[in-house]
């Protein structure tokens, strides 16, 4: 039996190893210049004012609606196929969430869907203050068109590209806030880069990128020029508001940092895996990820659809067998018990809900190897050819 083939998973080098041990004997290991100079880096790479490291993408959706100052009575609507956590974040804030159905070719939300959601919302008097499209698999959302909205029925964008980084839009990297108000990055081992936890927060916008800053370190400032009262007292500080600490540590951005500098050779490498996977995969009854040629993917995901619930059901538990840890994303948030005692129930987003009865995430990660995706392709071939799915 092979080693497990999960379906994503770090890459780790010495080099990485060496960045953190560094950190381990300096004077910082919580927030201290290796965070600095990770956020700088990352605003090189994206092309966005400001960036703030925090300990998750989950606090970094949180600190971004806090500082659009979501609500008790907002909205803030996104995606039903993502990571619970999107949705999670306005109801951290006492806000109510509701979800835009997914396009049924692209899995991300649709902006026709969103569209006549937003005519009707208007009616009612019921309009998002934050709509949060999803980069799902790493495929940038139709960001010109959710911006052209936001200014027609004025709402804030979040975009959570927590499978996005090295993604771009047109020509532009997701994390230029170019068609939003901020974006968050997920720095989870399972995703890009890692920083074993960790999140970024993109925006251009100053006075957001100053509230972001205090939200992430209990309401504190330092700066002098912030003081509301004056003291020329060295031990001074201020709280300005209520925060949390969402701080990244020092050890983390070591190791952030260092991933971030190979961050175009493992976005290349995902995009190797996927292109070759759409060679080896074509003709079989399966449906291959949506793949815009305008954008180019991160490659987080490699989703492919099957023709039946049932067959994905026996494809999944065949591949699992053989050690090969294919993986669902996702169940529809709407679908958890949790949002289910909201008053959502099955049947409301149908788009979300049939994709995910039939969709299968396949290996795919920077450091995988032709001969494990061969390993997994000649699997998935052998489980056609031989009908192993008219079996048991
Ligand atoms: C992973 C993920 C998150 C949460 O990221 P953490 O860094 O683990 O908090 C949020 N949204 C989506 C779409 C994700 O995939």
């Amino acid at each position: 039996m092979n080693k497990f083939i999960p379906y994503s998973t770090q890459e780790v080098t010495d080099d990485d190893k060496q960045a953190v041990a560094r950190v381990l004997s300096s004077d910082f290991l919580t927030q201290g210049p290796e965070v600095e100079n990770f956020e700088s880096d990352i605003n090189k790479w994206c092309g966005s004012n400001y960036s703030l490291a925090v300990n998750s993408a989950s606090s970094g959706l949180h600190l971004a609606c806090v500082a659009l100052k979501l609500g008790e009575g907002d909205y803030l609507w996104t995606s039903p196929n993502t990571f619970v956590a999107s949705a999670n974040a306005a109801l951290h804030c006492g806000a109510k969430i509701d979800f835009v159905d997914i396009n049924k070719s692209s899995y991300n939300l649709c902006e026709q869907k969103l569209e006549e959601k937003l005519k009707a919302a208007a009616e009612n008097k019921k309009l998002p203050k934050i709509v949060m499209p999803v980069h799902y698999s790493g495929q940038p959302c139709n960001m010109a068109k959710i911006y052209e909205l936001s200014k027609i029925y004025n709402f804030k964008i979040i975009e959570d590209a927590s499978h996005a980084l090295g993604a771009t839009y047109n020509k532009d990297k997701i994390g230029s806030c170019k068609f939003s108000d901020i974006t968050v990055f997920s720095l989870h081992p399972v995703k890009i880069i890692t920083s074993g936890e960790g999140g970024i927060i993109t925006t251009n916008c100053n006075e957001l990128f100053t509230q972001l800053k205090l939200l992430r370190s209990n309401g504190i400032t330092r700066n002098k020029n912030q003081f509301l009262y004056s003291s020329h007292d060295d031990w001074f500080y201020e709280q300005h508001c209520l925060g949390y600490n969402y701080r990244m540590s020092d050890i983390n951005a070591a190791l952030g940092r260092s991933q971030l500098k190979r961050l175009k050779s493992i976005v290349d490498r995902r995009k190797f895996f996927a292109k070759r996977y759409n060679q080896k995969l074509k003709g079989l009854p399966i449906i291959l990820p949506f793949c815009n040629g305008k954008h180019t993917s991160s490659n987080h995901l490699y989703p492919i659809k099957l023709d039946s619930t049932q067959l994905r059901k026996k494809i999944f538990y065949y591949l699992r067998s053989k050690n090969i840890g294919v993986n669902v994303h996702y169940i529809p948030v709407h679908w958890h018990p949790f949002y289910r005692k909201l008053g959502f129930s099955q049947g409301q987003y149908i788009n979300s809900e049939e994709f995910y009865g039939v969709t299968l995430s396949l290996p795919i990660y920077a450091n995988f190897s032709i001969d494990a995706q061969d390993y997994v392709v000649n699997h998935i071939t052998k489980f056609f050819d031989n009908k192993l799915y008219e079996e048991g």
